[in-house]
């Protein structure tokens, strides 16, 4: 998004010499491998040369007409593809500089003044925009780029893409892609008509506004000095207490006449201080370096801090930063480091966007009255069960709608959980372990690796769901052993607790306390003991329609595919001598037919 928002395009610059004048347009473009395809020009209306054409054209009262009627629409609707496009012909022409073909030259409100140079080379053929203005203005269209994938040409609409030059003299059969560009460059500098030029979309950002808060700009307007710099030992310049600090009539600060009136930084005489204040973005551009250094009364900060901290690891905010915030953070920290005052080139890792949850239909409003009161889950299901259910409820970056329904069903996984571990607790401890400790073990291993990954890439639901399977299989052993070895009753009490921890940390630091006296916080989070984590294997059933024929041990999580070369191994059974196979992945496979 921020690539798209600086919009570097890089492309030529030529002049296109008005015939029977000597007024010259400079043109931009970023496709000049399709120079050969221009058969008109076009200048905004609100190019600087409007007058020097005014006095050339014969048109002059449709021009003027144009002018005004295009100073009334907005540049979005000026920019609208949909829109029908308009525009005015001076009846002057212009000189293609490769072909020498004079060409008429249009005035029309899709042309920006602020893109580019104002004016555009016209290429019909190769342009949408320029092709749906050509049309309706009966201007010849010229195919000069052939599409690889379509014979025929260009009789329905623009070809935008790349391909072999057609209709261009000596470039014919380049590239447009690879050559045909830095050829047409290179031409258009060796004529001296024009060069390779650079461009971007991106605008300077005004950074003061007309209101109360905000930080003072610290400068003073004198009339003898100009624009002078306060003093640093009158810094940080503060915002004066006022009364009326509402902008319903210009800069509030400008009423305040303690505030305005000032001596010069510089000759002392009566002056003005700036009463414009900073942009919000101003702050939050550098916000995170402050923040390292806050009581600072020196300088913004120590440079140590910041070298040793930054860049963030993790930013965690709406896309709505993407562009404006976080671009302009990108600015002031790549400025201080040219300045020399921090060694970082860039304040910020990684960006993770999170989703929005909808509560009946839209974005949740208090005017609206469709809000989700936490208050009252606190009380009907806990705090833990509310939290488990947010995790639950989608990926973190999706956007979901609120379902009251859901969060019962993390109240009862919960529940469950706890009189599980509760039972685990109780059981006898023995010292030796059966092989359903060892399944445990192993389940209980994938569930540590799994969810510490999950965590990892910001996928809640996921880990969530780890741990309610994890909660199946205490389940299943409890149902049969009545007695636990020591090391697997610790290890689970422990690992699931850890692991419950960053979703439900009311009850999980409870259990934990009741189990081992101290405090969950003061333990690392656990780590996989990677010879515990091999798939355990099952009993797998092999069925022909619908009844038992065989029984195997299998390896959990193998797919259908691996399962059925099994059965064939093992069984001979073939899965083109049945109509279907059903397979219930760790449980049965049932050949029908
Ligand atoms: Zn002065």
């Amino acid at each position: 998004m921020q690539k798209n928002w600086i919009g570097k395009s890089v492309g030529a610059q030529f002049n296109l010499e008005v015939t029977d004048s000597d007024i010259s347009i400079e043109v931009f473009t970023t496709r000049p491998d399709t120079l050969f395809g221009m058969t008109f020009a076009v200048i905004s209306p609100e190019h600087k040369l409007m007058k020097n054409i005014l006095d050339l054209s014969k048109n002059q009262e449709n021009i003027k007409n144009y002018i005004s009627s295009a100073s009334s629409k907005s540049e979005f609707e000026r920019m609208s593809i949909t829109k029908e496009k308009t525009g005015v012909d001076t009846g002057l022409f212009v000189i293609n500089p490769l072909t020498n073909e004079s060409i008429p030259l249009w005035i029309a409100d899709y042309v920006l003044i602020n893109y580019g140079t104002g004016a555009i080379m016209a290429v019909p053929g190769h342009d949408q925009r320029d092709y749906d203005f050509a049309k309706k203005y009966n201007i010849e269209i010229k195919q000069v780029i052939k599409d690889p994938n379509k014979e025929g040409g260009i009789e329905l609409e623009a070809y935008t893409g790349h391909g072999e030059l057609v209709n261009s003299d000596n470039f014919d059969g380049l590239n447009s892609h690879e050559e045909a560009s830095s050829q047409i460059i290179k031409k258009l500098t060796e004529s001296n008509i024009g060069s390779a030029k650079t461009t971007y979309r991106l605008r300077d950002w005004l950074i003061s506004r007309q209101r109360y808060w905000g930080c003072p700009i610290p400068l003073v307007n004198c009339n003898k000095c100009g624009l002078v710099a306060e003093n640093i030992e009158n810094l940080p310049v503060k915002l004066p207490e006022i009364d009326d600090y509402l902008n319903t009539d210009g800069s509030p600060l400008s009423k305040s006449e303690s505030f305005v009136n000032v001596n010069c930084p510089e000759c002392g005489n009566p002056a003005t201080r700036e009463t414009d204040t900073m942009d919000t973005f101003v702050d939050s551009s550098w916000y995170f370096m402050r923040y390292l250094d806050p009581k600072n009364s020196e300088k913004p900060f120590n440079e140590e801090h910041i070298n040793n901290w930054l860049p963030v690891d993790q930013y965690i905010g709406g896309v709505e930063h993407a562009i404006l915030h976080l671009l302009y953070s990108r600015f002031f920290v790549k400025a201080l480091r040219d300045l020399d005052m921090v060694k970082v080139n860039e304040p910020f890792e990684n960006l993770f966007s999170q989703g929005m949850i909808n509560f009946k239909g839209s974005k949740m409003s208090k005017s609206k009255g469709n809000i989700v009161d936490p208050e009252g889950y606190f009380k009907s299901h806990g705090a833990d069960a509310l939290r488990l259910y947010i995790l639950f409820m989608a990926p973190p970056s999706d956007g979901v709608e609120w379902n009251d329904g859901g969060i019962e069903g993390t109240r009862r996984f919960l529940f469950k959980l706890w009189d599980n571990l509760e039972t685990i607790s109780e059981l006898e401890e023995i010292d030796s372990k059966n092989s359903d400790e060892e399944k445990l073990e192993i389940y209980l291993n994938q569930t540590i690796d799994s969810v510490t990954k999950h965590l990892e890439k910001f996928e809640f639901n996921t880990a969530v769901s780890d741990l309610m399977k994890i909660n199946n299989q205490i389940t299943d052993y409890i149902k049969n052993n009545k007695v636990i070895s020591s090391e697997v009753k610790k290890s689970t009490l422990q690992n699931v607790c850890l692991l419950l921890n960053p979703f439900a940390p009311h009850i999980s630091s409870e259990i934990f306390q009741r189990n081992f006296n101290t405090e969950i916080t003061e333990h690392n989070w656990p780590s996989v003991n990677k010879e515990k984590i091999k798939n355990p294997t099952y009993e797998l059933v092999v069925q022909v329609n619908g009844k038992k024929k065989h029984a195997i041990e299998a390896s959990r999580g193998l797919q259908q595919t691996e399962i059925e070369q099994l059965c064939f191994e093992n069984f001979k059974l073939v899965v083109k001598e049945y109509k279907k196979v059903i397979f219930v992945q760790d449980k049965i496979i049932n050949y029908v037919g």
